[in-house]
């Protein structure tokens, strides 16, 4: 999704989003990454919020390696197999109660994917047929697959594709930081869960079938958290008019937040939850869909889910997953998400008293996203051909550390960025990624005359 610095020219026989070439990455342990040339970088951003127990850990890597010596791939329809079934069942512990049904794909596009089409044939199963319509927030990004895309809210990436998918109707994203109302943040979070029952009533409630929503918002929002007050009326909303609750958590789940799921911080329980990124932790590649046995059962009664790929439930990819997880758990690295979260949040509101172009700091543990305006009075956006974004993440690579940076376009119009290291950083490393992002600030507040 995201440009990143350039560093010299390759010819090569791949390509990419840009035309941009980044330089060969070498070997990674813990927050650090290092390139061929010998240069170390902190891992801010874990990837793409990715990497969320770390690098180079020894313990998965040694439990691929002895799934790798016993079989890595068996055809879903000739044999089950038990890292994908041991892994279900600790998925499933994990979970919110009721949220006990797993369905393995290799990514969260293909989970997003799984989660519609889940949606529909339960539909279908139980006789709603009509029901058909996915309402998504806009902005808001949820897979680059077709399907995925239909429940983006990004014009941008979906203009040129547009005959291909349907797109979907949308709800304004819960941007309660740049409203400037009477109302207090729970008036706001109501308000805007409200917009969902309105274009509900405008699509007339017999077509929908689910609204989607990232519970902390992830490369469109940079870590958007909206008032309490909304998750529990969103709930509310769905359950009056038969609508399922999908929460895709590809990227604020598995921990990251603090808590296994970003949406176990309130009281909404949802349908179905589409997770990836985290669960694999970059040691392969892995996506999971989790749904209640209410919406799975109809399904297999009627015949069973219409829908696999040829990866789902991959032994290689669920003996990683199942490793991760015990990581995670054997290593409190949730707890120290949270806590390690609470020390970047405090740091991160100090810098933004340094820097006032700096209009919002929010998030859960450690994804921890920010606003960066051109007036903080007025929260003009600073003009898109300054590329403040893209001038930030050269400085901050330049000074070895990596984070995750966007200009989100339409509606929004704002330059973001999001500070989401492994779930292992310690005390100290936070405060070496801070110094090194106050110095990034600094350099582009006096780029741009900020
Ligand atoms: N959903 C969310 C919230 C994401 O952040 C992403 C990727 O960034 C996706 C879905 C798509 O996942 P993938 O790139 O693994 O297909």
């Amino acid at each position: 999704m995201t440009d990143q610095p350039a560093d010299g020219q390759r010819p090569s026989n791949l390509f990419y989003l840009a035309s941009l070439r980044r330089p060969l990455v070498d070997r990674a342990d813990g927050i650090y990454i290092w390139d061929q040339t010998g240069r170390r970088f902190i891992d801010g951003s874990s990837g793409a919020m990715v990497v969320n127990i770390g690098h180079g850990n020894r313990t998965v890597i040694e439990a691929m390696k002895r799934q790798m010596d016993r079989v890595t791939f068996a055809y879903r329809l000739h044999f089950e197999n038990e890292p994908a079934e041991e892994l279900a069942r600790q998925l499933a512990a994990h979970m919110p109660e009721g949220l006990d049904r797993m369905f393995f794909v290799s990514g969260g596009s293909e989970a997003v994917e799984s989660c519609i089409k889940l949606a529909r044939q339960w539909a279908v199963a139980t006789n709603q047929p009509q029901r058909w319509k996915v309402v998504t927030r806009f902005p808001s990004y949820h897979g680059g697959t077709i399907g995925s895309l239909s429940v983006t809210g990004d014009d941008a990436l979906v203009e040129s594709f547009r005959p291909l998918l349907r797109a979907m109707p949308t709800v304004p994203a819960p941007v309660t930081w740049r409203d400037r109302d009477n109302f207090s943040p729970e008036e706001r979070g109501v308000r805007y869960a409200d917009m969902l029952e309105e274009r509900i009533l405008e699509e007339g409630p017999e077509t929908v079938l689910a609204f989607i929503m990232e519970p902390i918002g992830g490369a469109a929002t940079a870590a958007l958290v909206a008032p309490d007050s909304y998750y529990s009326r969103i709930r509310e909303i769905c359950d009056r008019f038969g609508v399922l609750l999908i929460h895709d958590e590809v990227m604020s789940g598995a921990g990251r937040s603090g808590r296994f799921l970003g949406g176990d911080h309130w009281d909404c329980l949802p349908d179905i939850v589409a997770m990836s990124k985290g669960i694999g932790s970059g040691y392969a590649p892995l996506g999971a869909m989790a749904a209640s046995s209410r919406l799975v059962q109809p399904l297999l009664d009627a015949g069973g889910f219409q829908h696999g790929h040829t990866y789902a439930g991959n032994p290689l990819a669920c003996a990683a997953g199942l490793a991760v997880l015990g990581e995670m758990d054997r290593l409190h690295l949730i707890d120290n998400a949270a806590a390690m979260g609470d020390a970047l949040m405090g740091e991160l509101l100090e810098l933004r008293k340094r820097f006032p172009f700096i209009a919002d700091v929010r998030g859960k543990g450690l994804l921890i996203g920010a606003e960066m305006v051109a007036d903080p009075e007025t929260l003009a956006p600073i003009e898109p051909g300054k590329k403040a974004y893209q001038r930030l993440l050269d400085h901050a690579y330049a000074r070895g550390l990596i984070i995750y940076a966007r200009r989100v376009k339409g509606g929004l119009d704002g330059d973001n960025f999001i500070v989401a290291p492994p779930m292992v950083v310690t005390r100290e490393q936070v405060d070496e990624i801070v110094s090194i992002l106050g110095d990034s600030l600094e350099a582009l507040a006096r780029d741009l005359d900020l």
